[in-house]
């Protein structure tokens, strides 16, 4: 090639390359190295050196992959999470979940016109089975839905926005995965398809949950890639008709049961403070960031305070529990079935881990003004800042009763990057940002399990 020629070449890369989305670089976490309680000190140490979060997870990830509501690995995983904390020295018990069971078959998605070619699809979880064939009409908002998507295939081509926290835009744009193809079925479209939620693409698609209306039609709903999306989306903007078939065999079988892993430090209280986090995935990928990281901050902060407590013999003033829930994804059957089965317990203070692996940045907070500022005091030893924000979803029962709850907000700029697709695997975690996560959820234990009664009058 000429020298000019190349330069040229180049210089359109380069200037094409500018436009795409990035990732934002890895933040430093505010995490405190060196606090200046002995106890808090050690519980941090350990966490941060012990090697265990990375260890664990990278056995659930291999042993454990897929462990969808409804499978022999999401209740092998329990009993193994079981095994695993009673050899650290904690009470643990499994408590029975009655879990939703759908399950994939195949699936397949098929160009027929302008040209055939077979798309990369997944179903969305709970969609019905269906072979349909359509003309596709692209919508950008429920708003733009009308008569034209009678017998038509709907296509969802909505970009989830670039930036962080990204969950704040995982938020605006997930209503189109839940629910499109309800909203769709209503001005009499055939199938739903829904640009895959996420901020950058390796031609992934992504799964989740979706509702249908029960009054209404259910029509088969899957998502497909970005790269389709938008390429689907510009031969239907420049008037050429984009027909598809899309084939669907899921089919919904019985409830079946599962288990909440329970884990206790006892302490000279019976109040509780809890930190949880979803021992289940999608049934593809490893379920690695979400949510096996959260799984193993949790245990590696269990495993954590329990030595802290066993070398001091001194221990905590709130009973320390740690919770594994089983089906947060597909209809939240483990928060619904704990806060339940412990109606009768006061717990003071929760803490969901469910956004990855990535560095601890902050904890999101919400409550009354009193347990505000309460959390914030109390939080203020670990340097991390407290945000108004929710807690989890998991937690969401203990919070409508009256619980504080608060969640850890790691740096999440590639999580939706993977989020329930197949490329959801071990190799994606770091190591040391893992374990920096393992040591905020442990001293967030530690420090409101210890914390004195809130000034600001009654916390709960
Ligand atoms: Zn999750």
């Amino acid at each position: 090639m000429p020298a000019p020629l190349l330069l040229a070449v180049l210089l359109a890369c380069v200037h094409h390359a500018a436009l795409a989305p990035v990732s934002p670089p890895v933040p430093v976490s505010p995490l405190v190295k060196s606090p200046s309680d002995p106890a808090l000190g050690r519980i941090l140490s350990s966490a941060r050196t012990s090697g265990e979060a990375y260890a664990r997870l990278g056995v659930l990830c291999r042993n454990y992959s897929r462990r969808f509501a409804g499978t022999k690995a999401l209740v092998d995983s329990a009993v193994w999470a079981q095994g695993v904390w009673e050899r650290d020295g904690l009470k643990v018990s499994l408590e029975p979940v009655s879990v939703r069971h759908w399950v994939r078959g195949a699936e397949s998605l098929t160009m027929t016109a302008p040209v055939a070619r077979e798309l990369g699809v997944i179903g969305l979880g709970g969609t019905v089975a269906g072979t349909v064939t359509g003309t596709v009409v692209v919508v950008r908002s429920f708003d733009e839905l009308g008569p034209q998507v009678q017998g038509k295939i709907v296509l969802y081509d909505v970009a989830m926005p670039q930036g962080v926290p990204s969950i704040k835009h995982y938020g605006a744009t997930v209503p189109y995965r839940t629910q499109g193809a309800a909203k769709a079925a209503r001005f009499g479209a055939v199938a739903s398809l829904t640009r895959s939620v996420t901020q950058r693409s390796l031609y992934t698609p992504h799964t989740g949950a979706m509702h249908y209306d029960p009054e209404g039609t259910s029509i088969p709903a899957a998502a497909i890639t970005v790269e389709d999306s938008e390429w689907i989306a510009s031969l239907v903007a420049a008037g050429t008709e984009v027909t598809l078939t899309l084939a669907l065999a899921s089919q919904d079988l019985p409830p079946t049961p599962s288990w909440n892993v329970v884990a206790d430090i006892p302490g000279t209280s019976s109040e509780v403070v809890l930190i949880g986090a979803h021992l289940d995935s999608w049934d593809v990928g490893q379920g690695a960031h979400d949510d096996g990281a959260g799984v193993v901050h949790v245990m590696e902060a269990m495993r954590a305070i329990q030595q802290e407590v066993a070398a001091s013999g001194k221990r905590p003033a709130r009973t320390i529990r740690g919770v594994l829930y089983a089906n947060e994804e597909f209809g939240l059957d483990g928060g619904k079935a704990y806060a339940l089965a412990h109606a009768n317990e006061v717990h003071i203070a929760a803490m969901e881990s469910d956004l990855g692996g990535g560095v601890p940045l902050s904890w999101d907070g919400k409550g009354s003004p009193a347990q505000m500022s309460w959390l914030g005091a109390s939080l203020a030893p670990l340097g991390m800042p407290v945000r108004e924000g929710g807690g989890g979803a998991d937690i969401g029962p203990l919070e409508e009763s009256g619980t504080l709850v608060s969640g850890l907000r790691p740096d999440d700029s590639s999580y939706f990057d993977y989020h329930h697709t197949d490329a959801d695997t071990f190799d994606k975690i770091d190591s040391h940002a893992l374990a920096e996560g393992a040591a905020a959820a442990a001293g967030w234990a530690w420090l409101m399990a210890n914390a004195p009664a809130a000034a600001a009058g009654p916390i709960r």
